[in-house]
């Protein structure tokens, strides 16, 4: 088994998440601040894996720069977010540069439904999509177009399966889905940054934590940051001491969806260490 390098398409721009994590704080803060981070990748995560290719996320798609594409109504797209994506970073140009043609990815997993990590769902029609329900239902609908998710860009054809959480427990985490007859790729719940959020791991020596949004970056994760995404913040931090406390039963290398280090961190095998 393989894990390719993550593909990197498109950036995004999002506000600090630094200065105060309290609550409404935090919200207001990603709404209001004037302070932007630098831009910021968008990885996904392609697993060849002998019983099929698994890719972890889907990325964003170049018709972010199409008016209309976003909501002018929405605060958050109006105030809190910039992307720049170009059609060669979409997720279908960027497997086949890495060898893999679309049309072999046998599985999709969709840590959750925000736009940046559903966007390019387009490219991987063969697949079987792997989502959370309720996550799904959150993201579905009027209810989740308030919510920022973009359920009207989803293709006609889209239809994912539901997670099951049927695979017992691993390490601290209460609950998995194996995706693979080996059991050596798990989808875990990792509650926070959306109510459902999942991640997944790939079983080996040093196992890799695919993170999704769990928090921007490793430093954040090290210092127990929560973002200004997520709802209930005690549930986020749970998930958060969860990857800690398995950081110490076995070496992980944690790798952030918005991380600048996640691709080097995968190719040098950097572990994770928490204080
Ligand atoms: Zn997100």
């Amino acid at each position: 088994m393989h894990i390719l390098c993550p593909s990197t398409y498109g950036f995004w721009r999002g506000v600090s998440d630094e200065g105060s994590c309290k609550g409404a704080a935090r919200i207001a803060n990603m709404l209001f601040d004037e302070e932007w981070t630098g831009w910021l990748p968008i990885y996904a995560w392609a697993i060849e894996h002998e019983e099929g290719v698994i890719v972890v996320d889907v990325g964003e798609t170049s018709r972010v720069h199409q008016t209309g594409y976003f909501p002018s109504w929405h605060p958050f797209y109006r105030r809190a977010t910039k992307f720049s994506v170009h059609p060669d970073e979409e997720i279908g140009p960027q497997l086949k540069a890495l060898g893999i043609s679309p049309r072999d990815v046998s599985q999709v997993v969709i840590t959750h439904l925000h736009t940046d990590h559903a966007g390019g769902l387009v490219h991987l029609t063969d697949a079987r999509f792997w989502v959370s329900e309720q996550e799904f239902k959150r993201a579905s609908g009027i209810g989740g177009q308030i919510q920022g998710y973009l359920p009207q860009r989803w293709p006609r054809w889209w239809e994912p399966s539901f997670i099951r959480f049927d695979h017992g427990p691993f390490g601290p985490f209460e609950k998995s889905m194996s995706l693979t007859k080996k059991g050596d790729v798990l989808i875990i719940p990792t509650p926070g940054h959306t109510p459902h959020h999942v991640s997944l791991v790939v079983r080996g020596s040093p196992s890799l934590f695919i993170a999704g949004d769990t928090s921007y970056n490793q430093q954040l994760l090290i210092e127990g940051k929560v973002d200004g995404v997520s709802p209930i913040e005690a549930v986020a931090r749970q998930t958060l001491a969860q990857i800690s406390a398995l950081s110490k039963e076995t070496p992980i290398v944690y790798l952030p969806s918005h991380d600048p280090e996640s691709q080097s961190r995968l190719l040098n095998c950097s572990i994770l260490k928490m204080a």
